[in-house]
């Protein structure tokens, strides 16, 4: 599958691991917007959120355990974490992934998006 961040989990791309287990993997984003920006996504191709299903729920819960571990392992008190679904949304890689943002004060509504 010509997936961008398939190739990313399979080491075919190069990446910054931040975090991998068995069902997750994370790296830094190539294009910052906060000092901190990870993406979280799981190892499992499931385009986008609309796509979660009971089937592969799972996935997204450890995603959200394996954000809650990175941030307690580097001090991260605050953080955001997006998922953009859709074009409207801004999803430009069509492989589920979260944004984790830190390391600065964020604005909320529509200014704040971009
Ligand atoms: P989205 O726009 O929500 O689909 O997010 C995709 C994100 O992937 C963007 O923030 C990009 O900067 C990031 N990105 C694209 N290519 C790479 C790459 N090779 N390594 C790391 N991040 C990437
Ligand atoms: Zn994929």
């Amino acid at each position: 599958m010509d997936c961008l961040f398939c190739k990313i989990i399979a080491g075919e791309i190069p990446s910054a691991k931040v975090y991998e287990d068995e069902f997750v993997y994370a790296f830094k984003d190539i294009q910052p917007i906060a000092p901190v920006h990870y993406l979280f996504v799981p190892k499992e191709h499931i385009c986008c959120a609309k796509k979660i299903t009971a089937e592969n729920s799972g996935s997204v819960a450890k995603i959200f355990e394996s954000i809650a571990k990175v941030a307690a392992d580097e001090n991260i008190e605050s953080y955001r974490v997006i998922n953009n679904c859709g074009e409207d949304a801004g999803q430009s890689v069509m492989h589920l992934h979260f944004h984790l943002l830190a390391g600065k004060k964020m604005g909320w509504g529509e200014q704040s998006l971009g």
